[in-house]
């Protein structure tokens, strides 16, 4: 029988697992996109899956490479286009290649912290 607090320090250390492990697929990710994009996209959604499983945020450049309407894997330059727009308030338009989709991140609030 495990005690609450031993449980509570499993769960922190397993937290601390699934944080190395998505940092190392996101690297992973990087290295293949070029070249394997279905195996980068299948890296991402593995970490994506951790990141559920164990609550654990993906970091904020993994949630930006994937497009928010078709949830393709997305790399500027590559499958997509950013666009600084300074008009009204400054925001970043990410152009998805995959299926024509706009996202804008607002500049102001770097928190960013509903998505
Ligand atoms: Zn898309």
């Amino acid at each position: 029988m495990v005690n609450r607090r031993t449980r509570h320090r499993l769960r922190r250390e397993n937290k601390q697992i699934a944080r190395e492990r998505i940092s190392v697929l996101f690297n992973r990710v990087k290295e293949v996109f070029s070249e394997e994009p279905q195996l980068a996209q299948y890296y991402v959604n593995l970490a994506k899956k951790i990141g559920m499983r164990y609550k654990v945020k993906l970091p904020i450049e993994l949630r930006r490479m994937s497009c928010k309407h078709c949830k393709s894997l997305i790399f500027p330059g590559i499958n997509c286009r950013i666009r600084i727009q300074q008009r009204r308030e400054p925001h970043v338009v990410i152009t998805c290649f995959n299926c024509g989709g706009f996202t804008r991140i607002p500049l102001r609030n770097r928190g960013i912290s509903s998505r």
